[in-house]
């Protein structure tokens, strides 16, 4: 970011001078545009898509007001849905930090069945409690996802040769599109689904 040192150090001397409200410099149009492109307009935390579930907001993934120093901080910048956003509020835990999508192996910590989603590792616990991810509204998300996929699944199971691979055009159209995909790729490949390269 280009002014990231000017409005870092804007932030942290409002911030200690208690101006309020703070300045917000994180939600200038450049940051923003830049990060839907960098998440394709996906939440961090949640995968949702975030134009369709509601106004999404950038997001300090450590929060700002334990870390004001990276409050402009390229890397600790990214979107989150509402939902996400209002759940993770300023909670971190250093010990614990919370699964990234962007550094972590996702599947090391959070695996899905269906549209539920399970923490494997104590880091998962922290992600999947703290976020509430596994709530019903978000549980529901997945599953419509991943009941819609595993329709054109038992269509490309039973398909005739010759519309087998127009089916594989559009499950390969399905993925690059979906929002949950952690959970959409699990079931497809549980089901026996040959998932290539390009599609995970
Ligand atoms: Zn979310």
């Amino acid at each position: 970011v280009e002014h990231e040192i000017d409005w870092r150090d804007e932030y942290i001397a409002a911030r200690a001078a208690g101006v309020k409200p703070l300045p917000s410099k994180w939600r200038h149009t450049e940051i923003r545009k830049a990060l839907e492109t960098e998440t394709a307009a996906r939440c961090a935390y949640c995968d949702a898509d975030i134009t369709a579930v509601s106004f999404g907001d950038v997001e300090h993934f450590k929060p700002r007001n334990h870390f004001p120093e990276l409050v402009v901080e390229w890397n600790n910048l990214t979107l989150a849905c509402q939902t996400c956003n209002n759940e993770k509020s300023d909670k971190w835990d250093d010990a614990l930090p919370y699964v990234n999508p962007y550094e972590d192996e996702i599947s090391e910590h959070i695996v899905f069945v269906g549209g539920f989603i399970h923490a494997v590792s104590y880091r998962g616990v922290r992600t999947v409690t703290d976020i509430g991810l596994g709530s019903l509204e978000k549980t529901e998300a997945r599953w419509n996802q991943v009941n819609a996929a595993m329709r054109l699944f038992n269509l490309w199971k039973m398909a005739p040769t010759s519309v087998r691979s127009l089916l594989e055009e559009q499950i390969q159209l399905f993925l690059a599109d979906t929002p949950y995909i952690g959970a959409v790729e699990a079931a497809l490949r549980g089901a026996g689904y040959p998932l290539t390269a390009a599609a995970a």
